[in-house]
């Protein structure tokens, strides 16, 4: 029986089944298909955070109500200082000060993935410490996920990684940042598409033969493990606001499945010094439609320029309604707005010219939603667009569109330096098992 202290995180589809944080990072996934989210939410208030600069011991102090009970209660500061060793620094944008870039770029993947791979990757690894069969985390990536997830889980003992992505269907900087690992983190270029990649790894699961063999996880973007600790980095830039100004921060998320932007309105939730969240789709309007009509209507997806957030049925909208089941409720927590390719396009042009800043197509819907907002909202806030990732990653689309060459940084050009390796193999289960076997 667990004790009150004890945070318990239950499934959206029934409260009835519940985990406690270590069992729900192994997990992933609840058993009735649900996600896991917290049970009661702790209460934290800028004074909590007193003395506190540096990322990881912010994240440890957010965190620390979340993992009371668990076996990973001790370890968390070694969990945050390990996972958490970049920066993420908040950079001005506008010579008026109203508006920031928030840089989640500086990982060794070079986007905002990391911080959750990371995390995950730091807790794993000492929940299996002395596990008796090796671990082997399959990933079904489309670019960037399978990155962050192969950099994070890259040497580390008694896990393996495989990642499937579909043969000639990333770009050529992606396809680079899966296969250039070796070691535990095998890539596999699948002769399929990338529903065929995620078929086969559902299948995979299910398979009795592999089950027998190894066990298997998925580290995908909806493990309680990815999205928690993203809420750190919202809680560490809205403080050092707050700090500066004593005023709330505001922030606008590129958004696809979600993940990012649940971790914002969580952490306002917990009680951190945060004002309006916009969410900023591309031309998947799924979510800005369902804003505008209170009809959830999911669909398949469209390819933009901001690949990584083509999504049509974001999972994570099940954690947002089950936080915020009403939509009047909800359109007074936030707001969403969807943006088409060609301003996307626009506003790495201008931004370029005017700030001197080169944004990904990601961050570009952010910063475009920035400029629709009410000029009178914009002059009141404190507004923070979420650099999601390094434009560098994205050099064929940006380079044309501002007329020279991004610089690249070192963490990707240390990657790009890598040699490549992957095998090929059919869109089937079984080719899969015997290269695993
Ligand atoms: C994954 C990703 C997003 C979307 O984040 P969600 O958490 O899925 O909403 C935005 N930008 C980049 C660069 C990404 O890789």
């Amino acid at each position: 029986m667990a004790t009150p202290s004890v945070m318990q995180f239950a499934s959206t589809r029934n409260p009835e089944l519940t985990a406690g944080f270590s069992e729900a990072l192994v997990r992933g996934i609840a058993p009735d298909g649900g996600l896991y989210v917290p049970m009661r939410w702790p209460t934290l208030s800028p004074e909590s955070f007193d003395g506190q600069t540096s990322l990881a011991s912010i994240a440890r102090t957010l965190i620390a109500p979340f993992v009371a009970g668990d076996r990973l209660e001790s370890e968390l500061g070694a969990i945050t200082s390990e996972a958490f060793d970049f920066p993420a620094p908040l950079v001005p944008v506008s010579a008026d000060q109203r508006l920031s870039v928030l840089e989640l770029v500086h990982g060794p993947t070079a986007a905002f993935k990391d911080f959750g791979a990371r995390f995950l990757a730091a807790c794993l690894t000492r929940l299996r410490a002395g596990a008796e069969r090796p671990l082997q985390i399959l990933v079904a990536t489309s670019g960037d996920t399978g990155g962050a997830v192969a950099a994070a889980f890259h040497n580390r003992p008694g896990i393996g990684v495989s990642v499937l992505f579909p043969k000639g269907l990333v770009s050529p900087t992606q396809e680079r940042q899966l296969t250039c690992w070796g070691g535990n983190v095998r890539a596999f270029s699948v002769r399929g598409t990338f529903d065929d990649c995620q078929r086969m790894v559902k299948e995979a699961f299910a398979d009795p033969e592999l089950r027998q063999r190894m066990e298997l996880s998925s580290a995908n973007s909806i493990n309680l493990g990815r999205l928690l600790p993203q809420a750190s980095y919202y809680a560490a830039s809205s403080l050092a606001v707050w700090r500066e100004h004593g005023e709330p921060a505001s922030y606008i998320v590129p958004s696809g499945n979600l993940g990012n932007v649940v971790a914002c309105i969580w952490a306002r939730k917990i009680g951190l010094p945060i004002a309006n969240i916009v969410l900023a789709h591309n031309a998947n309007r799924t979510v800005p439609d369902y804003f505008e009509s209170g009809e959830w209507k999911p669909r398949a997806s469209v390819a933009t320029l901001a690949s990584a957030m083509d999504v049509g049925n974001p999972s994570n909208m099940e954690r947002l309604r089950s936080l915020i089941p009403d939509v009047e409720a909800l359109r007074a927590a936030a707001s969403a707005y969807s943006v088409t390719d060609e301003e996307i396009r626009a506003r790495i042009r201008t931004d370029f010219e005017r700030y001197g800043r080169v944004w990904c197509p990601h961050t570009a819907v952010a910063a475009e939603v920035y400029e629709r907002l009410d000029p009178e909202v914009r002059r009141k806030g404190r507004w923070i667009v979420v650099g999601t990732a390094h434009a560098a990653k994205f050099r064929e689309v940006v380079e044309p569109l501002i007329g020279r060459e991004v610089a690249v940084p070192e963490t990707l050009a240390r990657l790009f330096a890598r040699p490549t390796e992957c095998v090929e193999i059919a869109a089937e289960l079984g080719a899969l098992r015997s290269a695993l076997i």
